[in-house]
C-alpha cells in the first residue's frame, strides 16, 4: 500500500509553478482534513516533495534513473516535440524508487505532453493533453499550454485545478466501481457533475472550468468527496 505521495517537477518549471503545485496539494488535503476531523488523519496522505531532483553519482555515470529530468529525455519525442505521457508513466512505474517504497507519484512538466502512444501520436500531431495518470497510483501533468493563458492569476487559477483534478485521479476518484454521474476515457473515470473531476480536453475547458469552480467554494461534488474520504481512510488503515 503506498505510504506517502512524491511530488517531483522538470527543470524548466519555475518556482512559482512548483510553489502553486505544491500550496494545491497541501490545500487539499487540509481541506478535507478540515471536512471529516473525525474520520481523517491530519494530514490524511504525507506529502514528500523532491522537486527536481538528481543524483550526482548516476548523473555523472549517465546512468538511468539519474533525476527528474532523466525521465523527460527517457521519453521526449523531437520529431513530435512533446513527451510520450504512456511512456513516461511506464518509466515511473518501473523506478526502483517504486519497488522500494510503493508510493503515489504527481510530476509537472514544462514539456508538451501528448496521452497517445508514439504510433497514434504520429497520426495526431496536434493533439495534446494537459495531463494523463495512471489512476490509483500517478500522473503527469504540463504548465506549456498553460502559459498561454491572458493574465498571472488565471493561470494559477488553471494550474492549481490541474493539479487538483490529478491529485484526484491519483487518490482513485471517481471510484472505478461507480455506475452513475461518470464518463471514461482509457483508464481515466471522471464525473459528469459541476467537479474537478470533469475532463478538460483543452486550455480554454480548463480556464472554464477552474473560473466555474472557483464559485464553489469546496471544488468537488458531493459524490466524488464521499469517494474521496472513503479512499483516503482506507489507505490510513491500511498503514496502522
Ligand atoms: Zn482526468
Ligand atoms: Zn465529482
Amino acid at each position: 500500500m503506498p505510504k506517502f505521495i512524491s511530488v517531483t517537477w522538470s527543470e524548466g518549471v519555475t518556482s512559482q509553478e512548483s510553489d502553486i503545485l505544491v500550496q494545491t496539494i497541501s490545500q487539499m488535503l487540509k481541506g478535507l482534513f478540515l471536512r471529516y476531523p473525525s474520520a481523517l488523519w491530519d494530514p490524511p496522505l504525507q506529502v514528500r516533495v523532491f522537486g527536481n531532483w538528481v543524483i550526482p553519482a548516476l548523473a555523472a555515470a549517465r546512468k538511468p534513473y539519474w533525476g527528474a529530468q532523466w525521465y523527460v529525455e527517457a521519453s521526449y519525442n523531437r520529431e513530435l516535440g512533446r513527451v510520450i505521457a504512456p511512456t513516461f508513466l511506464e518509466l515511473v512505474r518501473r523506478e526502483p524508487w517504486q519497488q522500494a517504497e510503493p508510493h503515489l507519484d504527481i510530476i509537472l512538466l514544462d514539456q508538451d505532453l501528448t496521452d497517445f502512444p508514439t504510433p497514434l501520436a504520429r497520426l495526431r500531431p496536434e493533439h495534446y493533453t494537459l495531463g494523463t495518470s495512471l489512476p490509483g497510483s500517478m500522473a503527469v501533468m504540463s504548465v506549456y499550454r498553460l502559459r498561454q493563458i491572458q493574465g498571472e492569476k488565471m493561470r494559477e487559477l488553471a494550474l492549481a485545478r490541474l493539479v487538483r483534478h490529478h491529485l484526484g485521479h491519483i487518490l482513485g476518484v471517481p471510484l472505478f466501481t461507480r455506475k452513475d454521474e461518470i464518463s471514461r476515457l482509457g483508464l481515466e473515470t471522471h464525473c459528469t457533475n459541476r467537479c474537478t473531476m470533469r475532463h478538460a480536453h483543452t486550455v480554454e475547458e480548463l480556464v472554464e472550468y477552474a473560473r466555474e469552480e472557483t464559485e464553489m467554494g469546496w471544488p468537488f461534488c458531493e459524490h466524488c468527496t464521499r469517494d474521496l474520504v472513503s479512499i483516503l481512510v482506507r489507505l490510513s488503515h491500511s498503514w496502522s
